[in-house]
């Protein structure tokens, strides 16, 4: 079935799952506040909003996704913003990574105005966002859940009702501490391989197939010996989600030697202008403390 979606956010992530939700024939009108506008959005059919009210006053379902809580708080909550467009039960679905108790924030303000609200955070990044199969973490009341599902199902291949609102946001940070300190955890043992004269990329893949392999050490290894840090997904991102994750650790009283530990790496890389970098150098921070690259020996010129 088609719904009238409201679409607010066409970055990295925003700009292919709206051209999903485009190609699933749903009607579109998308907001962003880039000088670029979103013209290959709307060649592909998007009508265009002139604010997240207007696009809220034009859609049943509103979709946000933004760089974080005080974006998302700016465009729902703010002046011009979606709850001054949205009817007693537009449904609100935030995409972005934001804090819980921001985003546990936000659905309150909507619930007073009886406007439906959904914390619905991803995991995949950019190649997954444009192929549609995200894995998508959703907190909310279930109802609510029944009415997206098919729209989320259109952009991932998991949809996962996690828990009240919030939960997705906790769902999604948890995946983010495991990302970050699994690349932390590969650069130790890439750096110590590599001291010892090994080839990284040999150690790769002889201990990509037992205990030690995971979905990060496939996307991110041969990043890392090959000397890639394309983003991807940015350090400055990560920083901002184990961030969040620690502000909900102190709320909740929970302590996380790790995630701070990995916290820190990420500052101090964005303090060497390496914010922009993929979250993969993460294992330039653990380099640089040995001193070494991890990297694919040349190769030996050939002796006569
Ligand atoms: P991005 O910076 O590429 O895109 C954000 C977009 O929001 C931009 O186009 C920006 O102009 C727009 N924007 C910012 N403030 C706005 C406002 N007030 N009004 C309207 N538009 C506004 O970021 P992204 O990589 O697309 O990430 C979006 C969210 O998804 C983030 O929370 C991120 O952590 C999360 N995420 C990203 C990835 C990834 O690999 N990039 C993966 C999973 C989750």
């Amino acid at each position: 079935m088609s719904t009238r979606i409201g679409f607010i956010g066409l970055g990295i992530m925003g700009r292919p799952m709206a051209r999903n939700l485009l190609k699933a024939n749903h009607a579109l009108v998308v907001f962003d506040i880039a000088p670029a506008g979103p013209t290959d959005i709307v060649a592909a059919g998007a009508e265009v909003a002139s604010s997240p009210k207007d696009a809220a006053s034009r859609a049943d379902v509103v979709i946000t996704m933004l760089p974080d809580g005080p974006q998302v708080e700016q465009v729902v909550l703010g002046p011009d913003g979606v709850l001054e467009g949205a009817r007693r039960g537009t449904i609100v679905v935030d995409m972005s990574s934001i804090s819980p108790l921001v985003a546990q924030k936000v659905g309150a303000a909507c619930e007073a105005r009886g406007v439906e609200f959904l914390d619905a955070p991803v995991s995949g990044g950019e190649p997954k966002a444009i192929d549609g199969t995200l894995a998508i973490m959703v907190g909310g009341k279930e109802d609510v859940f029944k009415i997206v599902e098919p729209i989320l199902r259109q952009l991932g291949s998991t949809v996962v009702l996690t828990g009240a609102t919030g939960a997705g946001n906790v769902t999604k940070l948890a995946n983010q501490i495991m990302v970050a300190c699994n690349i932390a955890g590969m650069g130790e043992a890439l750096v110590l391989a590599s001291k010892a004269g090994l080839d990284p990329a040999v150690v790769f893949n002889a201990v990509k197939a037992g205990l030690a392999g995971s979905t990060v050490l496939n996307a991110k290894a041969p990043m890392v010996y090959s000397r890639n840090f394309q983003p991807g997904f940015r350090v400055s991102l990560h920083q901002k989600d184990l961030r969040n994750a620690l502000l909900t650790a102190e709320s909740l009283k929970v302590s996380l030697p790790l995630t701070s530990l990995v916290h820190n790496m990420l500052i101090s890389l964005m303090n060497a202008g390496k914010g922009d970098l993929d979250h993969s150098a993460i294992v330039q921070f653990i380099e640089q403390m040995s001193a070494i690259e991890v990297k694919e020996p040349e190769p030996r010129l050939a002796t006569t």
